[in-house]
């Protein structure tokens, strides 16, 4: 065994040798993969071997793609045939809120290049003689289904082998029997693996431990949230309905799913396998795998599993007269939002995360893929904040992971609505008001473990969503939320903003070369920066604020707590000269605006409020009520005069009754998280995350504004210098959508030039409720951003006219801003 390497991979399942495989295609062949037992001994040996393509996720399903891609051609290049069926993959539909789902799906498939047909019952049959049509309460009309003809399934150990074989030949080494006992950091900073056969140096060490992640994350002090549930599957006896039409010249069918009976059925050597995702299957290894796991299963469940055999034999009568051979009841890696962990780990050097895969066989490929890529190249080629381990933060305590786990296991099929929001494990984090928000009507969502009021229901109006992909039973609710900070004065709790304190002599220069904007340099200025990747994508958006001398705070979404702060950790001197303080916790944030809102504040502090003492875009430490030591900052997400009030987190109570009670004559309410959504798309506001990511520069998002090209370097300006020497290949743009009467972009939607070639693709939507018009915002080919071009906007498979419209429709002049 060699003692030292430039990367050693932990974990010999699909998805470590995918890894070791990518970083030998990327040139770097110093590299080693350890197993504790044999490659495959995990999930990978008992896994269905299916390859879906549907994923809602922009990012994973390029991952999923990829993958498919690789697995046709691996066999040519490594000599190993991986039994990739390309049998294809039939998603039913029995309701028409399944329809929107894949109509949704569909958008996203066609931004990224998947191939897919929409088809109708008639076709259904076509393709899958066996199954019947429906029309029963039991077995209900098959109304559509999403086909796709690409993809099908494989024999996961044949494909572990291939990728074996190619990460040899491209230099790694493989050692099995060999496990992961402590790990040590060196003084060099490298990482020290004390082994069952001995000590390994790496410089990199990659985690892809399936079952094991939490206790491979523990000897790194890591609490990763990937716990597995199990999952099982049935395998039938030959069939001889399948039998018989397959010698009859029949082609192999396609892998049926039945998304409301939440199962999926394929072939097996003239039988079936049958896979549902059941009700009440438990979590299990929350503390560990115990020894005596290893490469064993779980007893089958058999009154788990009969729902879903009912379901499927009414759909697939031959299913009756197959004998049932055998239960394989496995454990399946999962996280809380279902997405695996692929990245950096936070608080820890070049130690990266490839864990928490659920369809690991399917993503394995893309996952070592663009794992390589941010290894080798330091950050990934796509967009990869959906799957980014730090998205999660500290509060995926154990309950609350076990909890998630086993609802997105059971919700696997589920209608996947763009505004639903799931039960299990709240509330978790909340702000202090949280009781007096509930008790103004709140209807709550959640983000980052943090409660957040969606909207608002008035006395008499249920406090319920009925999810969907139209509109729905909040739409005029959250409408009056939006007239209300137009016209009005409204209150918005963003508590869960992520916040951190930036100190000392070197605070100012070292925040400056973080940024592209110019960092404050008067006390009271704030100034929105992005920070970019080395390839110029947008990676974080900040506003600082200059609070006093070599003391800056600085605000960040609140999904981007674990994000940004393990970002600005790694990036800190080492020489003392920076503090940094995560002060998430201790300040809380209520966003005062509205036209009355200056009356508002006015009666609760002393500090004057006109344009001229207190101009829109600076900041004040203010009294406010009886609070003291109040940031109150000129600035906000909605567009409209006000200010945002981030207070010490025990002044809570206090503030809010205040500004209730100041504001009662002028009509103060809440706001929630929708309203502002309908307000930001009014004025154009880019979302971090959806809108600005590290696939777009700030110059592609029509950010020049907040780009200092001539002051001290920062990190991307080269790759901005690139850019702007190349031209600039793709414009952000805001679109006005005609004739929508329901259903309202929500992001992720292919745009198309008035011949139907698809130019680019909006990343948000929604209606917006002050102009009354149905907003998009998003991405065009640069030939296509001027005003007043005409587009086409597909929305749940309808193709809607759009129109470019000049940026911030609302108050484009920001005179209500600065009012
Ligand atoms: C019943 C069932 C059916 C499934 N069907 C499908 C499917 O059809 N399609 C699909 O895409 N996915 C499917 N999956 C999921 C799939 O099996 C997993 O996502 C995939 O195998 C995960 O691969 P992995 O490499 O991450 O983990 P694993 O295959 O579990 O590999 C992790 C490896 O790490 C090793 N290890 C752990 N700790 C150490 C240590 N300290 N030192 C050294 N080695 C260590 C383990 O021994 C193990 O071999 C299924 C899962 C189950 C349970």
């Amino acid at each position: 065994m060699k003692t030292h390497v430039r990367v050693l991979v932990i974990g010999g399942g699909v998805v470590g040798v995918s890894t070791l495989y990518h970083l030998t295609k990327k040139g770097w062949s110093d590299v080693a993969l350890i197993e504790r037992t044999e490659l495959t001994a995990g999930s990978t040996w008992h896994a269905a071997g299916l390859l879906p393509l549907f994923n809602m996720s922009y990012t994973v399903g390029q991952l999923h793609k990829y993958s498919v891609d690789l697995y046709k051609r691996l066999p040519a290049e490594t000599g190993q045939d991986v039994s990739f069926h390309v049998s294809g993959n039939l998603r039913l539909a029995t309701c028409r809120e399944r329809m929107d789902e894949y109509q949704k799906y569909c958008g996203t498939a066609n931004t990224i290049g998947v191939p897919f047909e929409v088809i109708g019952a008639r076709r259904v049959k076509e393709l899958w003689p066996l199954l019947e049509v429906g029309g029963s309460a039991e077995t209900p009309a098959i109304i559509g289904a999403l086909y796709h003809p690409d993809d099908g399934h494989i024999a996961p150990a044949d494909l572990t082998m291939a990728l074996r074989k190619g990460a040899r030949a491209g230099g790694a080494e493989i050692y099995e029997h060999t496990e992961a006992r402590t790990i040590e950091r060196t003084a060099g900073g490298e990482w020290r693996v004390h082994t069952s056969q001995g000590e390994i140096t790496a410089q990199h060490l990659v985690l892809a431990t399936g079952n094991y992640a939490r206790q491979t994350g523990r000897l790194l002090g890591l609490d990763v949230p990937a716990v597995p549930v199990e999952h099982q599957y049935i395998v039938y006896d030959e069939s001889p309905e399948l039998k018989a039409y397959r010698q009859g010249g029949g082609r192999e069918l396609a892998v049926l799913r039945e998304s409301d009976k939440s199962y999926y059925l394929r072939e097996e050597r003239m039988g079936w396998i049958l896979g549902p995702y059941e009700h009440g299957a438990p979590a299990r290894f929350a503390d560990g795998v115990p020894d005596w796991f290893g490469r064993s299963l779980f007893p089958g469940d058999l009154d788990r599993l009969v729902p879903h055999v009912e379901a499927a034999t009414r759909r697939v009568p031959a299913l009756e007269h197959c004998g049932l051979k055998d239960i394989v009841n496995g454990p399946i890696s999962y996280t809380p939002d279902g997405s695996p962990l692929i990245g950096p780990a936070w608080g820890v050097r070049n130690v990266w995360l490839n864990e928490g895969h659920s369809f690991g066989i399917t993503a394995a490929g893309g996952a070592g893929w663009q794992l390589a890529e941010w290894i080798v190249e330091g950050e990934p080629g796509i967009d990869m904040l959906a799957v980014d381990p730090r998205r999660f933060g500290a509060y995926t305590s154990k309950r609350y992971v076990v909890k998630k786990n086993e609802e997105t296991y059971r919700e696997v099929f589920t209608i996947h609505f763009p505004d639903e929001e799931r039960p299990a494990g709240r509330p978790a984090k909340t702000s202090p008001v949280y009781d007096k928000l509930s008790a103004r009507g709140a209807v709550w969502g959640q983000r980052y473990g943090w409660e957040r009021a969606n909207w608002f229901a008035p006395p008499g109006v249920e406090r319920r969503d009925q999810w969907s992909f139209r509109r729905s039973n909040y739409f005029a609710h959250v409408g009056n939320e939006v007239r209300l900070m137009r016209e009005q004065v409204g209150v918005i709790d963003l508590t869960p903003f992520t916040k951190h304190e930036v100190t000392g002599p070197g605070a100012e220069a070292w925040l400056d070369q973080l940024v592209a904007n110019k960092v404050p340099t008067r006390i009271g200025r704030l100034a929105l920066s992005h920070a970019l990747t080395a390839r110029g994508g947008i990676r974080s958006e900040f506003t600082i604020t200059k609070i006093a001398e070599q003391h800056f705070y600085v605000v960040s979404a609140g999904a981007a707590e674990r994000y940004d702060g393990d970002y600005l950790v790694k990036a800190l001197p080492p020489d003392g000269s920076v503090g940094l303080r995560n002060i998430t916790n201790t300040r809380g944030c209520f966003v005062v605006a509205g036209p009355e809102s200056r009356a508002v504040l006015a009666q609760l502090t002393d500090t004057a409020l006109d344009n001229v003492a207190f101009p829109w875009l600076t900041a004040q430490t203010i009294e406010a009520a009886l609070a003291v030591d109040v940031y109150a900052l000129r600035v906000n997400f909605v567009g409209s005069l006000g200010w945002e009030l981030h207070f010490p987190i025990e002044y809570a109570h206090g503030l809010f009754d205040a500004l209730f009670a100041a504001g009662a004559a002028h009509g103060i309410g809440m706001v929630g998280m929708r309203a502002m959504e309908s307000l930001r798309m009014e004025k154009s506001y880019r979302m971090w995350g959806s809108d600005m990511t590290p696939d777009y520069t700030p110059f592609e998002a029509s950010l020049e504004r907040f780009v200092r090209m001539k002051k001290a370097d920062f990190i991307g300006r080269q790759a901005l210098e690139r850019q702007q020497a190349a031209g600039v290949p793709n414009r952000f743009v805001t679109l006005e959508v005609h004739g929508v009467t329901d259903a309202d972009p929500l992001g992720n939607e292919p745009l198309f030039d008035k011949g139907g070639r698809m130019i680019g693709r909006a990343t948000s939507g929604y209606y917006g409720h002050h102009l009354k018009k149905s907003l998009a915002i998003g991405y065009v080919k640069a030939d296509y951003a001027e005003v007043g071009t005409p587009l086409g906007i597909e929305i749940l498979g309808e193709r809607k006219p759009a129109t470019v419209v000049h940026e911030s429709p609302y108050d484009p002049e920001n005179l209500k801003l600065k009012a």
